[in-house]
Formats: C-alpha cells, structure tokens, sequence
C-alpha cells in the first residue's frame, strides 16, 4: 500500500520535497535502529481553515526527552521545533486530517551501533491520516506471544526506532492471525500495551490502565483521558492489570493519537462486557473528538490553533 504524503518536509535544516528527503543506504539509524520520532495529530476545519493540533507542546517535550534518554546532542529547542513544524503546515496548506512525524536519527554513516558523542539530525514530514484503527467498529484482540521490551532493554519511555521491531512483530502475529491489534504483556507476565496504544479497562464504573512502571510509552492521550475522567468524576487507578482481568472486564479499549480512542469488542476470541461499545468508552470517545476538533471551550488549551492562509 501506497503512503499518501504531502509535499514538503524538512530536511537536514531546509523545507524540501519529501520525494527529495533521502538518506544513506549507509546511515546508522537504518542499520541499527539509533533513532526517535514523535506522532502528533492536526484535525483540519474547513469552515475556520485552520487546523487543531493536540497537545503541541507536551508532544515536543517527550519527543526532547527521548533525546536524553538516549543521552545525544539534539540541535534544535524546543521553540525551534515548533517553528519548524508550523511553518511546514502553512506550507504544505493542508485540506484533511493528518499527522506529523518529528524523526530524529543517528544521520553519520560509521559501522557500529554507539551513541557515544552523537548529535542527531532531524527531519519532519506530514501525512494525510483518518484513523490508524477503526473506531466505530468493536476491534478484535490477541495478547501477544511476544513480550513488551522492558525499560532495561530499550526504554519504553521514549519512542526509539529500534524498539518498534518489538512492536512489528507483535502486530504481525496479530494481523497474520486474523485479529486487528495485539496486546503486549510485560516480563512480568501482566497487561503492558498495545502495539502502539495505551490500553484501559473498566470495571465496576472505575477506569483501570497499567501503571506506567509497567513498561509502557507515556501516552499524552492517555494522560489526557486521565484528566478527562478525573473532571467527569470517574474514578481512575493507574495500577498492574493481568491478562484474566481483560477477559472479564466491563469495557476495554486502546488510546493513542494514531488509534484515538478505539474501543474492544474481543479479546483472545472472548468477548468484553455486552459486545457492544461501553457507556464510559462511548462518553469518552464523544469527548475526545470535541476536544481534538477544537470544540470544547474547556479544554481549548490543550490545542494550538494554526491558521492555514
Ligand atoms: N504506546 C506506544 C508503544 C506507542 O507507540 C504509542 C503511540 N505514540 C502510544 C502508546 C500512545 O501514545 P500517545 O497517546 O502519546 O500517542
């Protein structure tokens, strides 16, 4: 299947095609994974010309800790990425829904994976996206034969490349099996994430998600549903979760910027709760979207405005 893209990205410090943006078949990032990125959503309005982005500045902050984590030299601030990619949206003058990639990589062409004196380049590029999973169908899980990577092996905190092969077999084995997504549990043997989604059960009207000492990425849509809950007066706990408790869970469902909030119909062939969308995951998925779109005064101030002219 073909990506769509839309036209400029930046690279190596200018806005260029991305048909233009190539690297190395040499490069140390794609020999060995020595890269981060970022995935941060724009909902397009037509009516404003204009487009939301969700959480602009908490996306950036994780994106620059990945960088410390890793414990490279990043050549850009924080303010300076943000120019960076608004400028690029006012260029590209999008017209849908889409998502932003930040990729930052080990760009030099030495053997060896080491990342021992390293600054990173970095690139941007911009795709047209509507959703990563369905969201108003009930998707079909597997908890995984493939284990969550632990924080010790590579960390779950940051997005770094070479992790996601965990994440890729995972899916794989998914998708090969017939199912739409894969569950990871940790080396512990309990609930860890999806693939690439946070993941959250219900039961007893309290809103569960494994800890984030559990080896899974910070969600900032996670956090946000956190937050939500918490205004709506929905108890939350942030605790282990184990692989039985899926089965009988009230609701479940997967949250991401990708996947948004997507909810579970059945897990390992079993099916959740009544089989249909939960009362608190329907509740939560309307409130997202108004928030996402820009039209929830109370929490405008997760969105940045960008006027596209
Ligand atoms: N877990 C993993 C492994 C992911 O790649 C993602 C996608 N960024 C998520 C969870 C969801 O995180 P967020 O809500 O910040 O997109």
């Amino acid at each position: 299947m073909k990506t769509k893209f839309y036209q400029y990205s930046f690279f190596q410090g200018k806005t260029i095609p991305v048909v233009d943006a190539k690297v190395s078949i040499m490069t140390n990032a794609l020999q060995y994974g020595t890269a981060f990125f970022g995935g941060i959503r724009g909902y397009f309005d037509k009516d404003q010309n204009a487009a939301f982005i969700f959480r602009f500045d908490d996306h950036y902050n994780r994106f620059l800790s990945s960088a410390n984590i890793l414990g490279c030299k990043f050549p850009y601030s924080h303010g300076e990425l943000k120019k960076i990619t608004t400028d690029l949206i006012k260029k590209n003058k999008p017209n849908t829904n889409f998502y932003l990639r930040p990729f930052a990589y080990v760009g030099h062409t030495e053997l060896g994976p080491n990342l021992a004196n390293t600054t990173l380049d970095f690139a941007l590029y911009m795709i047209p996206l509507g959703d990563y999973l369905p969201v108003d169908k009930g998707l079909s899980l597997v908890v995984s034969s493939w284990e969550r990577i632990s924080d010790n092996a590579i960390p779950s905190r940051g997005k770094i490349s070479g992790s996601y092969v965990n994440s890729a077999l995972a899916r794989k084995e998914a998708t090969d099996g017939g199912f739409d997504e894969a569950i990871m549990l940790n080396r512990y043997g309990r609930v860890a994430e999806g693939s690439a989604e946070n993941l959250f059960i219900i039961r007893n009207k309290t809103l569960i998600t494994p800890s984030l000492s559990e080896g899974v990425l910070e969600g900032i849509t996670r956090r946000s549903i956190l937050k939500i809950c918490e205004n709506l007066g929905i108890k939350t706990l942030e605790r282990p979760v184990e692989k039985s408790e899926l089965y009988i869970a009230d609701e479940v469902f997967l949250s991401g910027t990708g996947c948004q909030i997507a909810w579970v119909e059945k897990i390992d062939k079993r099916t959740i709760g009544s089989g249909k969308i939960g009362e608190i995951t329907k509740k939560l998925q309307k409130i997202y979207f108004e928030i996402v779109r820009g039209k929830s005064s109370d929490y405008s101030h997760w969105n940045t405005k960008i006027s596209i002219s």
